[in-house]
């Protein structure tokens, strides 16, 4: 027997070895084993099962086949769907199908084999020989003795007792003289099950002595009224006694402390959510007619067994949420599993609340920010089937749960469901290829659909459903754009609130109504803006933002390297540019401070919010009236509910316009789209306030209509005519290197090979261009961006291209394949 190991390492190949008549009748694809890779033993997945090797298309002769050492999974870690996800992955993305097994996998499980040390009859003979000899054992010696006392030492062990370099010397060495034996195995998991001290009622009464006190009653009577054991500290809690009271009855034979098995819940720490959904529940609302169409249709669907996709586009507060759990009830209900996965990780305490609501414990979590205990445990709910509704973040895409029948992906447009690191992958179209995969339904959700999701709505591959009423008939909000320029003209300097603005403010604080304050920052690019007519310095080729480049004083376009000198003055009206680079959300709160020091004031940034707990608690002290104004990033824009915001100030939106990227205005329309779904929730009406340069801009006149079919054939039209996505696909890769000439020479390099393997020349290759963020951590960083209708053939460039420069002995770490980039930066 063969066996197809992937490898987690940066390698694009699986590797053959053979299968050990001991191991093979038990190793299937998706178990984890140990194999020997060039001097060391890793640990891979297998992949896949060959009797013979010319099964394979190969022979014993064309290479060296070397051994499994260990199989350490009976049952397979990775399921066969997960297999055939990954490898996708892999291949779509330009991923090393090991690394994607491994990254898809909860990290608690990911342990490293580990080597086990135990004396052999020689060592001991050698050990007793020496200490005979003198009293001071050499280190090497010491190091057997202590192997001798511990069998099967860890060597994680040793390198406690000596340092690191020198345990792995003294190691060798007594492996060389075969004193010790080396065994391989998966380190103990790191992480384990959690167990939690309980109380269980014996007998009520104490068989003999004197009767219990009244502090001891009511522990009994506390315990006798609760069907099961009650945990000690809860108990402690609710009689208010101490645990010496508890310690007294076990003495007295009426109850008995032990030790159970927890679960950990991640939910448990959070504070009670202030969703309103959670106070009256809302299990039997009557859907609404629109609600009630198109539910019918997803469940139609569902009954059919097989792939069926659709967009879900409805405003925030339509009731979408509504549909996604009805739909998860059914698939529910058919015996299958549904899987739900939202963009932000401080959203899912939201939404799960809502489920567990809905599901109780058939509900699991998974994102990142879980304890690697948390997450095993819930992994292993969804692996064992003991639960089967997932909710999740851009990872939970890899739960490992069978026999899926949907998946919803919510606010589909978000870009954090892309993942800045390899694999790449981006979760909804990963979620998409897995419903196909498995013959699911899926729903992606959103209030304003990515140009791609439209797109495919628009050219029928995806079902269209629409909900374009807010339940109860609530108002959008009346947005109001204020033009910067004549606000800076009426004050002769530029102002970082406008006097439109600062009424608002101050009048909102008056009816005891809340302000959000939104600073739109992302990147660190800086643009060029004009101040008294708004031109934003663009490229002449591909119509995004150049990048005002400060030390070489130039305007640099990163897709295609266009270059030009910063004009002394605006092209349209003569008049002096500014550099826009924005304020910082610290800096806004501050003067926000200043300006009104009778109003309590907060922010709600990555910086105030990094400790867990720290969003929600901020969030609860919103809801509740604690904060009158409350200063923000775009973590602040986003599915929150806070009935009693009736204006949401946007500071700028002109750094988000002139972003070198050519998403720069659909993330803007976006932006606004959900912050315009912020104000006015309850039955107040809301309203938006947007400063801006340049006013005339579409992403802003259609927000403020609140249109998005306006607002997308617009956008469309510019993707159609300058080939971008979703017209064309793109693949960036990017250079990196602390020497600005090496950078350079692979990244053109890198783009002339890639034309040269162009035979079909279906390729727009562009660059080497600087990358926007030029340099980053003492880096160089160059990109080459490849435009394409043709996947298949820029990946076969691209594989060229690669295969050339590693026969060239180049160094091909400092390269990142990025396929279908979200953010430019
Ligand atoms: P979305 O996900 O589109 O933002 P939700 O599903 O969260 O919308 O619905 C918004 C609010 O309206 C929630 O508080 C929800 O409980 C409520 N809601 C949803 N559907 C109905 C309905 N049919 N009748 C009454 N209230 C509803
Ligand atoms: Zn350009």
């Amino acid at each position: 027997m063969y066996a197809e190991i992937a490898i987690p390492l940066n390698v694009h190949q699986t590797f053959t070895y053979r299968l050990p008549d001991a191991i093979a009748g038990n190793a299937k694809p998706g178990a984890r084993v140990l194999v020997p890779f060039g001097r060391q033993l890793l640990t891979g997945y297998i992949v896949d099962l060959h009797e013979t090797l010319e099964e394979m298309g190969q022979t014993e002769e064309s290479f060296e086949i070397k051994e499994v050492e260990e199989l350490f999974d009976l049952e397979p870690l990775v399921t066969p769907e997960l297999l055939d996800l990954t490898k996708w992955i892999a291949d779509y993305y330009y991923a090393p199908w090991g690394e994607t097994i491994k990254s898809s996998l909860p990290a608690g499980i990911n342990s490293e084999a580990e080597a086990l040390l135990t004396i052999t009859e020689a060592g001991r003979q050698a050990l007793a020989e020496a200490k005979a000899k003198r009293p001071q054992l050499a280190a090497k010696m010491e190091a057997l003795e202590f192997i001798a006392q511990n069998d099967q030492t860890p060597m994680s062990e040793l390198v406690k007792q000596f340092d690191k370099p020198k345990a792995a010397a003294i190691s060798r060495e007594l492996q060389k003289s075969n004193f010790v034996m080396v065994k391989r195995q998966l380190q103990a998991a790191t992480v384990k099950a959690k167990k939690q001290q309980a109380v269980r009622l014996l007998q009520q009464v104490p068989s003999e002595g004197k009767p219990l006190n009244a502090q001891q009653q009511k522990v009994i009577a506390l315990l006798a009224e609760s069907a099961e054991p009650i945990a000690l500290s809860e108990l402690t809690e609710l009689a208010d006694a101490s645990p010496s009271v508890i310690r007294t009855l076990e003495k007295r034979g009426c109850v008995e402390v032990f030790a159970r098995e927890i679960r950990r819940d991640p939910l448990a720490h959070m504070p009670q959510s202030q969703h309103p959904s959670q106070k009256g529940g809302d299990f039997d609302l009557t859907l609404t007619d629109k609600q009630q169409s198109a539910l019918a249709e997803i469940a139609a669907k569902l009954d059919e067994d097989k792939y069926a996709a659709f967009l879900l586009h409805g405003v925030t507060g339509s009731g979408k949420t509504e549909i996604y759990i009805r739909a998860m009830r059914a698939t529910l209900d058919k015996g299958k599993s549904a899987l739900m996965l939202v963009p932000e990780i401080s959203l899912t305490p939201m939404f799960a609340r809502r489920l567990r609501a809905h599901f109780g414990d058939a509900v699991a979590i998974l994102h990142s920010s879980l304890s690697d205990g948390e997450r095993l445990d819930e992994w292993n709910r969804l692996r064992r089937g003991d639960a089967r509704v997932c909710i999740g973040a851009r990872s939970g895409v890899f739960a490992p749960m069978q026999n899926i029948g949907l998946i919803v992906v919510d606010e589909e447009h978000e870009a954090s469901y892309k993942q800045d690191e390899t694999p790449r992958y981006h979760g909804r179209d990963t979620a998409i290829m897995r419903a196909h995969q498995a013959g699911a339904v899926i729903i992606l959700g959103s209030a304003t659909p990515s140009m791609e999701t439209f797109h495919n709505a628009h050219t029928g591959k995806y079902q269209y459903l629409k909900l374009d009423e807010r339940i109860g008939g609530r108002q959008l909000a009346a947005v109001e754009i204020v033009d910067m320029r004549q606000v800076f003209n009426r004050h002769g300097k530029q102002q970082v609130f406008s006097d439109e603005m600062k009424q608002a403010v101050l009048k909102n604080a008056e009816r005891g109504e809340q302000t959000l304050v939104l600073l739109n920052r992302r990147g660190f690019s800086a643009s060029l803006i004009c101040r008294s007519c708004g031109h934003r310095a663009g490229c002449p080729n591909c119509d995004v933002g150049l990048t005002f480049h400060k030390i070489e004083s130039r305007l640099i376009c990163h897709y295609c390297n266009h270059q030009e000198r910063v004009p002394r003055q605006c092209p349209t009206c003569q008049g002096a540019f500014i550099y826009y680079v924005g304020e910082g959300t610290e800096q806004i709160e501050a003067l926000l401070k200043e300006l009104y020091p009778q109003m309590r004031i907060s922010r709600l940034d990555r910086d105030t919010t990094r400790r867990r707990g720290a969003f929600e608690k901020l969030l609860n002290e919103f809801a509740s009236g604690d904060i009158d104004l409350m200063v923000g990033t775009q973590m602040i824009a986003k599915g929150h509910d806070f009935p009693n915001v009736t204006l949401v100030c946007v500071i700028s939106v002109d750094a988000g316009l002139s972003m070198p990227d050519f998403r720069a205005a659909e993330r803007t329309f976006q932006l606004l789209t959900q912050v315009a779904g912020r104000a006015g929730r309850g039955d107040k009406p809301g309203k938006v306030i947007i400063q801006s340069y340049h006013t005339e801009h579409y992403a802003l006149e259609f927000a403020k209509e609140q249109n998005y079919e306006k607002f997308y054939a617009r956008e469309i039209h510019f993707r159609q005519n300058m080939h971008y996505p979703p017209f064309v696909a793109l693949i960036n890769v990017l250079i990196k290197n602390t020497d600005f000439g090496k950078a350079a020479y692979l990244a053109s390099e890198i783009a002339q090979r890639i034309k040269a393997a162009d035979a079909e020349r279906v390729l727009k290759v562009l660059g080497p261009a600087p990358a926007p963020l030029a340099r980053l951590k003492g880096e160089h960083r160059l990109q080459v961006l490849i435009k394409t209708r043709y996947r298949r053939q820029a990946r076969e460039a691209l594989d060229a291209a690669m295969l050339g420069l590693k026969d060239a002995q180049q160094d091909l770490r400092p390269v990142t394949i990025e396929v279908d980039p979200v953010n430019l930066m």
